[in-house]
């Protein structure tokens, strides 16, 4: 067997592992297997690519494996789960500023090759270039660091997007026709393309950031199969290919489950909320102490617990199902409602209840339990506020209008655990604090919880 062709049966089993990896990603049960799975493939694929005849400069590349290992343990050790959109922000950059480079070092050193390459190394830098500014931003909106998390807006922005646009367009088409001595014009598109991500990607609110961040990684993989027939390499275009595809479904998905469509969540400015959409919500909150919290919850017979970003960072989901065994062995049907959503990040209340060993068949999701809470005792809503929000149904004036929520308002009671009247990520006020079946728990969630599982110990 020649090394070229054991290359390409490695790269064979590397596609099919990263298939079937995807395949299993979709349920809670299969996920990190396939996640494993995965991570096989993505050796295997390394491996082969090295043995690759030509590959010379192996002192460059051992540096270059040490750096991203080192980067990579210590962000995996280091990043918190609340963290994971804007380090998966980083990762996509990583991967566009990748492409951008490689795009770059192919036509440096091989100028006017055939139009295929010509018209990949293009939108390879195209891609790359805005793929790598536009998720530094989203990661910098995330973290409010360097730029505002709100939209950034000016007049005429709209017109400069589309003319920054055109001249690529227009640029690339040049470029193409004329691929030979034209570094200059190169050099244009490829500061163009840097310049576009970012005009991109500061017209939009933060609380729209991990969607960006979901379509950004797909042009990730776009910009990486660009490169794959740049440099000649089927695994890359394979592998790019797969993670333009699911990216791009993962961003409908998230589209879909806040009711919007990608060219609002693009172009809306969603998240400039003015103060008089902030004032409009009247009336009086009302607090609920542990005590009576557990004597409502002792008398329950269901009881459905909607998570949201605030159990994340209080990391309450052990005690939440602590307090759901203490419910079940008092008689209580218990189930836990997960919102499309909730959280940061898709999966994200999936992730963290699957790690507290809550079984799949309790988590119901939005469409499943919205038809059945009307016969719920107790919602207990666990740092969870926007997906909740009831104005999403009824305010047109309101931001999220038209965003299907969790009904946890229906339910018979609901109690409300946060540590404050603080609006949630979409900066919206809420008026379901203010109904009359609502109790408000304030503190921080994990200790709320326990201090009700304290209370049904010590009955
Ligand atoms: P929200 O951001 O709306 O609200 C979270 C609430 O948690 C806050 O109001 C906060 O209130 C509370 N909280 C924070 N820390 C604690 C704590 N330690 N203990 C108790 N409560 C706490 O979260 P949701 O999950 O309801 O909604 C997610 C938002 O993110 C939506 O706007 C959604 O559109 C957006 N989003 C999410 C995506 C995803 O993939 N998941 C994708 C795109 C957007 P307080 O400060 O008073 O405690």
């Amino acid at each position: 067997m020649t090394i070229g062709i054991f290359i390409t049966i490695c790269y064979i089993i590397s596609s099919v592992l990263f298939i079937i990896g995807l395949k299993r990603m979709s349920s809670p049960v299969s996920a990190r297997r396939a996640n494993q799975l995965s991570a096989v493939g993505m050796l295997i694929a390394i491996v082969a690519t090295l043995l690759t005849s030509g590959m010379m400069e192996w002192q460059w590349i051992a540096l270059g494996l040490a750096v991203g290992t080192a980067l990579g343990i210590l962000a995996a050790v280091k990043v918190t789960m609340t963290a994971m959109p804007q380090m998966v922000g980083l990762l996509n950059g990583s991967g566009g500023l990748a492409s951008f480079m490689v795009g770059w070092a192919a036509y440096r050193y091989q100028p006017g090759s055939s139009l295929l390459t010509t018209i990949s190394t293009y939108l390879a830098i195209l891609i790359g270039g805005v793929t790598f500014t536009g998720s530094f931003i989203a990661w910098a909106k995330l973290e409010e660091k360097f730029v505002t998390g709100k939209p950034i807006l000016f007049a005429g922005q709209k017109i400069v997007n589309s003319l920054l646009l055109g001249a690529l367009v227009a640029g690339g088409i040049i470029f193409c026709a004329h691929p030979a001595d034209n570094y200059p014009l190169f050099i244009v598109i490829m500061i163009l393309s840097l310049i576009l991500g970012v005009m991109a990607v500061i017209p939009i609110g933060g609380a729209d950031m991990p969607v960006v961040i979901s379509l950004l990684n797909s042009y990730s993989g776009m910009a990486g199969a660009a490169t794959g027939f740049v440099i000649i390499n089927s695994m890359l275009i394979v592998a790019g290919s797969l993670v333009g595809a699911s990216g791009i479904i993962l961003t409908k998905i998230m589209c879909k489950a806040m009711n919007r469509s990608l060219a609002n969540v693009l172009f809306s400015g969603f998240g400039n909320v003015t103060k008089k959409q902030q004032t409009d919500v009247k009336g009086e909150a009302k607090p609920i102490s542990v005590k009576d919290a557990y004597y409502v919850l002792e008398a329950a017979r269901s009881v459905v617990f909607v998570p949201g970003y605030g159990m994340a960072v209080a990391q309450a989901q052990h005690a939440v199902r602590e307090l759901g065994k203490i419910l079940e062995n008092n008689g209580a049907e218990v189930r836990y409602a997960i919102h499309p959503v909730a959280g940061r990040m898709p999966g994200h209340m999936n992730v963290l209840l699957a790690e507290a060993d809550v079984p799949y068949d309790q988590l119901f999701e939005m469409d499943a339990i919205n038809p059945v809470i009307d016969t719920i005792d107790v919602a207990v809503v666990i740092g969870a506020n926007d997906v909740i929000n009831p104005a999403a149904r009824h305010d047109k004036s309101s931001p999220i209008y038209g965003m299907p929520i969790i009904n946890v308002d229906k339910a018979k009671t609901v109690f409300v655990l946060k540590r404050s009247m603080r609006t949630g990520f979409a900066g919206v006020e809420n008026e379901l604090f203010y109904y009359d079946n609502t109790r408000m728990l304030f503190g921080d969630a994990k200790e709320s919880i326990q201090a009700l599982v304290a209370e049904f110990k010590s009955a």
